[in-house]
Order: C-alpha cells, then structure tokens, then sequence
C-alpha cells in the first residue's frame, strides 16, 4: 500500500506515515540518547551509531531510486507489467521550441507519455500544458522552480514548492497530479512528509537517457534499451535538451527510435496514470 499512494488519492489527508528505516533511525537517535545519560563514557559509541545513521538518511536522499526515506516508484504496477505496458516520461519542460515537437511525434505513433513539468515554466507557457493535456498524455509535478538545493529544504518549504506548482498544473491541465518527481532525484526525509500531506506518489525511474548531457543519440538511446522490460519507467527530457553539434536537440533524434525499439518489443507506452488502471 505504501508503494501505490497514488491509487488512494481520496485519503490525501490520511496521517504521514514514516518508514520502518526511519522509525529505527528516530529509536536509534533516542536509545544513543538515553544511553549517554546513563554512562556518560559510552559517548564515543553512541556518537559512531547517529553518525552512521546519519549517512545513511543522506545516502537514502542521494539516491534517486531509494525507497529508504518513502514510497517511490521505480517501476509500473505488476498488472501494467503484465499488459506489456512502459512509461515515457519527459522532465523539466514544457520548452517551447522542443515540447511541440515531441507532440508531434508522439502523435504520429499514437504513444502516450508523462510531462513533469516545472511550475514556473508552465505558467509561462500555458497553452504548451494545454496541449499536452490535450492530446492525451499526463501532466505531473516536477516542483515550482526546479531548485538546485531542493534537497536542503524543510517541510514547510517542499508543501510551499510542490503545493504551488499542484495548482498552476492543475488549473492549467484541467486535472491535478498524482506524481511527483524530484528535482534531479535528490530529497530528505522531509519530502515524505509534504507528498504526503499533499496527495502525491513519489516517481523515480527505471532506467534514463542522461539526454541533458550526452549528445551521442545512439548512446542515450542505448542506455534506455538496455534490458527493456515491460514495467519499465524511461526517463528523458524536453526542457534543459542537450544538443549535438548543428544544434539540434538530442532528444529528438532518440524519441523516434527509441518508439520504433518499443514497437518492436510489443511494448506499449502509457501514462503513470493509464498504469494504475
Ligand atoms: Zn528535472
């Protein structure tokens, strides 16, 4: 159940509640605690015990495909596997000149893809959000400004960040997220909590293109197909494209293939959305 918040969005306002790892690592914290008030001379080991504990509530936060820290899907639902399905999904746009593009292609071959978008980049785009509404595909949460120290923030800030861009998507998709998707992947305990408070289900991937950096299409789509299974969640991007040498994005180069690679494979590319059905 804690895997598929997303499939019980009526209990958004249901109580958080934290990981076994992290309840262990509030007991650890208090029984350190505890221990130095008993034996002062035991400080050295209690110290050891909270800084291990410490780094590896950091390592949890560092890694995007972790499930240390909260719910987060790596992959589709078994039942979605089983339909053949895969997720496309596409972060950090919409980008004028990139998203109509993907549009297009992913009309041409009737596929179905995931837009976490970044808040401030939809309110300045709104009919490219109303265009990927519309055609089909699912617009979800990528936070409002896409903050390089999202990782750093507190409860209070991570509901202020996601909560605002929940509203600008929603009013602007004409429904609102169910994902959410962190910046980069990085996060700490304390997104959790605010997914939680706000209804969302926690989204990495299965495997990514590193298309903001590699500008060797064949490379990125490579890493996309490599071990292709139904279930899987690929990660691209249409905003922060990374170009080749004539200036090209990258990403459109591999969206064709990389479509043509799952056609062939019999498998067939859904929204997070369509996979809970
Ligand atoms: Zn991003």
């Amino acid at each position: 159940m804690r895997d598929n918040r997303a499939m019980t969005l009526s209990n958004a306002a249901a109580p958080w509640r934290p990981t076994r790892f992290l309840r262990g690592s509030a007991a650890l914290h208090a029984a350190a605690l505890a221990g130095v008030a008993i034996g002062p001379e035991f400080w050295p080991w209690a110290l050891g015990a909270v800084a291990a504990n410490q780094a590896a509530i950091l390592a949890g936060g560092l890694l995007p495909r972790s499930r240390l820290l909260g719910p987060n899907w790596t992959r589709l639902p078994e039942r979605a596997a089983a339909r053949r399905e895969v997720a496309l999904s596409l972060d950090d746009g919409p980008d004028p000149d990139v998203t109509p593009r993907v549009l297009a292609l992913l009309a041409e071959r009737g596929a179905r893809a995931t837009f976490f978008c970044i808040g401030e980049r939809a309110a300045r785009h709104p009919e490219l959000v109303r265009s990927i509404a519309a055609a089909g595909h699912a617009v979800e949460n990528h936070s409002l400004r896409h903050r390089h120290d999202f990782a750093l923030l507190g409860p209070r800030r991570y509901v202020e960040e996601i909560g605002s861009a929940q509203n600008t998507l929603a009013a602007l998709a004409g429904s609102a997220p169910c994902f959410f998707r962190a910046p980069a992947g990085l996060r700490n305990p304390f997104l959790d909590l605010a997914l939680t408070r706000l209804g969302l289900q926690l989204v990495s991937w299965t495997r990514r293109g590193y298309d903001t950096r590699n500008a060797d299409a064949a490379d990125v789509l490579a890493r996309l197909t490599r071990g292709l299974a139904p279930g899987d969640i690929l990660l691209l991007h249409d905003g922060h494209a990374m170009r080749d040498a004539t200036g090209a994005p990258v990403l459109l180069e591999v969206l064709p293939r990389l479509l043509d690679a799952l056609a062939a494979a019999q498998l067939r590319p859904v929204t997070l959305r369509a996979a809970l059905d």
